[in-house]
């Protein structure tokens, strides 16, 4: 057969340097993915990015993981080489939600589909399939185990020994993180009737989202204002709790409670939540210094993600579980949503040893 004119311009196009997802190999074998990662300051991310790259690896797929400091330009950038590389997929863990509208419209014309990574993207079209937790559950979670550790609680949930009135203070993640409203709100929706009826004082008086939210989940940020907090607001009175949203933040609360006099055995250290169980942060736990944290298994988290990128590349539906709760504010992006576990020092060998997140030794 001669060759025709419309083969003829197929492969003059071929020819050309420029690649079009038309012209990519159907086969997913040897496919590229490209993934993002907000930050190695934190090690939920870095066992993140293994775990998603080893996931898709061993599904045949090569993986160009990256991760931006922290740094939203260098995050554009990385998912702009991931585009030009021919990726097929994008799984994304942003810094700033908003911030990359417009390399999420650079993929959509290029036909990459985007997985959004424990955190949503927003304002934006463009972002196809989410994997997360259940981010409202864990603010429960978290202010569940603040009451439990105040003993305004039982652990069965009935009415605790404690009556009040108890001192609290109340930190917040990122603003730009889309999940730190649902840790907070998740939270209030639970700790809001024990302000309500003075079983819990705020003393600062500080309850709104803006005044505690600690930009970048950054420790010593959060550090900084425990310090101030117990300057300005509590001279001979003592904190009985605080809610943190992140182990890291928990870690510097710690710190300026130390400073502040607390953790000796007349100043025992205040109930401090956290999240991640983040090695450090269970060893404090077990040290009697932190309270609790919410674990999130990773593993199932990054197994899920992949699923989703292979189905996307394959051109199949991803398994989702949540089609109604994660508006982006231009589309309801369709989720799959892993539970979150509370961790305290009577479960931690539990759910952290026996389910091979940790050997005991590395918790020693
Ligand atoms: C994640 C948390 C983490 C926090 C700080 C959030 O988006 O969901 O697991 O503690 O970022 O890294």
């Amino acid at each position: 057969a001669g060759l025709t004119l419309a083969s003829a311009l197929v492969l003059s196009a071929c020819g050309s340097s420029e690649k079009t997802v038309d012209q990519q190999p159907t086969s997913t074998e040897g496919a590229l993915i490209g993934v993002t990662m907000p930050t190695r300051a934190s090690e939920r991310w870095i066992r993140d990015g293994d775990n998603v790259k080893k996931a898709l690896e061993d599904k045949g797929y090569k993986v160009d993981l990256q991760y931006a400091e922290n740094d939203i330009p260098t995050q554009a950038n990385q998912i702009e080489n991931q585009i030009t590389k021919g990726a097929r997929a994008l799984i994304v863990a942003s810094i700033d939600a908003k911030s990359l509208s417009s390399q999420l419209q650079a993929a959509a014309d290029a036909k990459i589909p985007v997985i959004s990574y424990d955190r949503l993207l927003l304002d934006s079209p463009n972002v196809d399939y989410y994997a997360s937790f259940d981010n409202f559950k864990v603010g429960v979670q978290q202010a569940t185990s603040l009451l439990t550790g105040l003993k305004v609680l039982n652990p069965d949930g009935s009415p605790g020994t404690a009556k009040g009135p108890l001192n609290v203070e109340l930190f917040a993640g990122s603003p730009d993180d889309n999940n730190s409203s649902y840790f907070y709100d998740g939270a209030m929706s639970v700790l809001e009737k024990y302000i309500g009826d003075g079983t819990l004082v705020v003393k600062s008086g500080q309850k709104d989202f803006k005044t505690m939210a600690i930009l970048r989940w950054d420790p010593a940020t959060a550090q900084r204002r425990m310090e101030d907090l117990l300057t300005s607001t509590y001279g001979s009175a003592r904190v009985d709790g605080v809610l943190s949203p992140y182990d890291g933040i928990s870690i510097g609360i710690l710190s300026a409670l130390k400073s502040g006099g607390y953790g000796t055995a007349g100043q025992p250290y205040p109930i401090v939540t956290g999240q991640d169980a983040e090695v450090a942060s269970v060893k404090s736990i077990v040290a009697d210094e932190q309270y609790s944290t919410i674990f999130k298994d990773i593993r199932e988290l990054a197994k899920a993600a992949a699923d989703m990128a292979d189905a996307v590349v394959q051109g199949k539906d991803p398994k989702v579980n949540n089609t109604e709760d994660y508006d982006n504010g231009e589309k309801v992006v369709p989720a799959i949503l892993l539970q979150p576990v509370i961790v305290e020092k009577s479960n931690y060998v539990k759910e952290l040893v026996d389910t091979g997140y940790y050997t005991a030794d590395q918790l020693k």
